[in-house]
């Protein structure tokens, strides 16, 4: 298969995509870290109020799911990586045609083109992820 970028994109969007990994890393173990504080606080200060419990787990809930969605983007990351290792970067992996430049300047970590995006959130009900 004819490799549908430059060697020079692709190394573009490979500096873009490890920026990004580095980025995120970061932000999880920041994360991580301020997860740890809130329960330490709550343990703390303890206070044996059902609804504030209620309150204390529902942080530490939302950051969690802020942690789940940088993992799944981190995931999205890898995977592009091993696809640029592979010369299948910029082609969707549904119909095999181009994503094209504008679409995974938008959106590096793309592995369909729109038509297929498109119809995959729809049999997927994906709905949550955004689908730049
Ligand atoms: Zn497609």
């Amino acid at each position: 298969m004819e490799p549908v970028l430059s060697d020079q994109q692709l190394n573009e969007f490979k500096r873009i995509l490890k920026q990004r990994y580095q980025q995120l890393r970061k932000e999880i173990s920041e994360e991580l870290r301020r997860t740890d504080e809130e329960r330490y606080i709550e343990l703390a200060g303890r206070v044996h109020d059902p609804e504030e419990e209620a309150v204390a787990d529902l942080l530490v809930d939302l950051n969690l799911s802020a942690i789940d969605r940088h993992i799944q983007e981190l995931r999205q990351i890898d995977a592009a990586l091993i696809r640029i290792a592979k010369l299948g970067y910029g082609v969707c992996v549904d119909c095999e045609q181009p994503i094209g430049l504008e679409r995974l300047r938008a959106n590096p970590v793309a592995e369909r083109c729109l038509v297929c995006q498109e119809q995959f959130e729809k049999t997927h009900q994906v709905g949550a992820t955004p689908s730049l």
